[in-house]
This record gives structure tokens, sequence and C-alpha cells, in this order.
């Protein structure tokens, strides 16, 4: 059951979240502030934090901040009173994944979770994933095109690996530098521009002429296409 934290200060919009957030199926924490919000997180693992950015203590910005300087990539979806853009820059540049303005509609707000949550969840391990021409078996690190083979380095295929296991979600040059490169590497966010380069040529582009990874924002990098499991074959 995917379980959601509700931070709000505000009761009467809590307990409404609380409701519509329960009815549609998922477990519901809710907590009135940032510090008991990341004791609850801490204490049961939250899959999708919905954060109010103005509170009586710790505010918003604060929170995700100390999500993310943990290295805590738990979704978060930001509500604001302020519609103000640069609130709105400075929630998804710290790592939010997405940004509400109050007031909202409950409908708008389910659709953004599972939006979120279609992006953040683990599917169901699958081991062979296709995605348009592509097909792509992870335990073997093998991608094949049309059924050639495309010959690539494990770390191209660790960095493609993250890419479309996250499909349509942008991943930062630094997130990929940790998530595929050991700790002690240290190479410098341009090795990931190089090894993206070199993955694009080996890819090939779609029939109008883009590459399958698409720079977003000068900032990151999103793989375009959607991805499903194969199914498996019949006994
Ligand atoms: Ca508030």
């Amino acid at each position: 059951m995917v379980h959601i934290l509700v931070v709000e200060d505000e009761p009467s919009l809590r307990q409404l979240l609380v409701n519509n957030l329960g009815f549609e199926g998922y477990s519901v924490d809710a907590v009135e502030d940032g510090i008991p919000a990341l004791a609850a997180h801490q204490s049961r693992r939250a899959d999708l934090i919905i954060l109010d950015l103005m509170l009586p203590a710790m505010d918003g910005f604060q929170v995700l901040a100390a999500l993310r300087q943990r290295k805590d990539p738990v979704p978060v979806l930001m509500l604001t009173a302020r519609g103000e853009e640069a609130d709105r820059v400075k929630g998804l540049s710290i790592g939010a994944d997405d940004y509400l303005v109050k007031p909202f509609s409950v409908l708008e707000l389910s659709a953004r979770i599972k939006a979120i949550l279609r992006r953040t969840q683990p599917q169901a391990p699958a081991q062979v994933l296709r995605s348009g021409p592509f097909r792509f078996d992870l335990p073997a690190l093998e991608a094949f095109r049309d059924g050639s083979l495309v010959d690539m380095t494990p770390r191209e295929f660790r960095l493609l690996e993250i890419l479309i296991t996250h499909a349509g979600r942008t991943h930062s040059r630094n997130e990929l530098l940790s998530l595929a490169w050991e700790p002690d590497a240290r190479p410098t966010p341009r090795t990931v521009d190089v090894h993206v380069a070199n993955l694009r040529k080996k890819l090939g582009e779609d029939d109008l002429g883009r590459p399958y990874i698409a720079t977003v924002g000068g900032e990151g990098y999103r793989w375009t296409l959607g991805v499903e499991a194969e199914r498996p074959l019949e006994p």
C-alpha cells in the first residue's frame, strides 16, 4: 500500500487531505510541522510527502532541504498559498517533484499524486524492458535496437538503466554521478555529458531526428519514451 505523509498546519485542509487520500486507498499519516514530519518519515518511510511550504516552526523548504541533504529521494509535492514564480523555482530547484498552489481541487491533487507515483514507484522488478524500438535485458547488461545488439560499456548501460527505469523523470548530472559512479571515483558533471553523448550516438535518433535521451533545461537528462516490462512467455 502506498503510504503518504501529509505536512500541513491548517487543520481543516489537513483533515480534507487525510480524508480524500484515505478514500483513494492510500495509507496516510498527517503532521502539522516540519520537525514532526521528519520524525514521522523516519519512523515510517513515506512513498510520497505532501509538504506545505509555510509551517509554524520549520518550513517546507527546510524540510525538503533536510531530506535531500541526507540523499533521501522520497518524492515531494509542495503546497503553497503563494503562487510566486520564485517560490516555485526555489522548491523545484532544491528537489521538489511537483508544486501545487492553493486553493487547488482534490481532483488536481489526485492527478498530480498519481503522476508522481507513476514516475517514482518501483515497478514490479521487471528484468527485461521494452521502449519504442528498444529492448533492454537488465541482468545481461544488453540493449537491442530493432533486434540488433547496441554495443555499450557497463557504465553507459548503468546510466541508461537509471534513465529508463525512471522514464519521464529528469535526472540532474549530479544525481546521475551519484547513482552511476562509485563515491570515490569523483568524476565531474562533464563526464556525464560525455557518456550521454556516446550513448546518444549508439542509440541513434527517433523518426524526427531527436535523441532518445533529452536534455532538460540544460540541467539534466530524461528518457523520452514510455517503458514497459516485457511480458514473460507463457509456460
Ligand atoms: Ca501553512
